[in-house]
């Protein structure tokens, strides 16, 4: 699988500081968002209507589309705000592309399948091959209630400190089919 990789760098080769910081505000503020043939796609309210905005993240410099005023002169927030939005949480970015857990080879791969898996997802997964929560909440010394709290979180695309490392630990168990009925 090819990864579509963004970081906050070649954001930062072709923007500026200041825009930066307010693309920040409009982080998680698009919708109908997609990737199509290496081209992120979302929709955004700004002062004057609904802007379309696109960003092509496979050329460098990236290119870009966006309908505001400041598009025409220059890389403008929206365009920032859509890759960041990208950077953060990939996951709301429609795309038939998905890795599944038996094609991760590198770093890069793991952190996409994180990212776009979600922690409920791999709790049932262990759940069928080997371990309840209750036995993860033991082992992780994670209580119950907590980890509860983070797999709702994580549905509504918040992130904890917690949630990388229960979903590694997760991916590890169901990898060993680690079972304790025996
Ligand atoms: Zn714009």
């Amino acid at each position: 699988m090819q990864l579509l990789k963004l970081t906050e760098e070649q954001l930062r080769n072709i923007s500026t500081n200041i825009n930066i910081q307010r693309a920040e505000n409009y982080v998680g503020k698009f919708f109908d968002c997609k990737i199509e043939d290496n081209i992120l796609k979302g929709k955004i309210r700004g002062n004057h209507g609904v802007y379309e905005v696109e960003l092509r993240i496979d050329t460098d410099p990236l290119t870009f589309k966006c309908q505001c005023e400041t598009s025409k002169e220059m890389f403008c927030k929206h365009a920032a705000a859509l890759g960041l939005t990208y950077i953060y949480t990939p996951w709301v970015f429609e795309s038939n592309k998905k890795i599944e857990r038996e094609e991760i080879t590198s770093i890069e791969e793991l952190q996409f399948y994180l990212r776009t898996t979600k922690l409920k997802t791999l709790l049932d997964d262990l759940r069928k091959c080997c371990l309840g929560v209750a036995q993860l909440s033991e082992l992780t010394g994670i209580s119950v209630q907590q980890i509860s709290a983070i797999v709702k979180d994580d549905l509504n695309g918040k992130y904890h400190t917690l949630t990388d490392p229960l979903k590694l630990a997760c991916l590890f168990l169901i990898e060993k089919g680690v079972n304790t009925k025996k």
